[in-house]
């Protein structure tokens, strides 16, 4: 049995473990990690277990080769599914919040400024 990954910040699907985890540390997960968070937050490497502030930094991380060879060691080392917490609470909830925001917006016109 496949059991389904979904990032619920990009609300994109994806079927293996290798994917989601490609994904979560993608420029493209983490540029929207940026528009939930504002500029300069920080950007945790899950693979390095470092965290950076700011996506051009992120961007270079990922870039570098401390940051690939851990990624090869980390594809050979896993053999088993197991679950992993991909998002934390605080995260959730900012995502949620900005779901209902959106929700809300398509409900009440917004109003000109002026
Ligand atoms: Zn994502
Ligand atoms: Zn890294």
């Amino acid at each position: 049995m496949v059991r389904e990954r979904k990032c619920i910040l990009c609300e994109i699907v994806y079927s293996s473990k290798k994917e989601m985890d490609e994904h979560m540390r993608s420029m493209l997960h983490h540029r929207e990690l940026e528009n939930l968070q504002g500029r300069d937050c920080s950007h945790e490497c899950r693979v390095c277990r470092v965290t950076v502030v700011g996506l051009s930094t992120y961007a270079k991380h990922i870039s570098s080769q401390l940051h690939k060879d851990n990624v090869d060691a980390q594809e050979k080392e896993e053999q088993e599914e197991a679950e992993e917490e991909y998002f934390d609470k605080e995260l959730i909830q900012l995502i949620k919040k900005r779901k209902e925001q959106s929700r809300q917006e398509r409900h009440t016109p917004p109003k000109a400024e002026n």
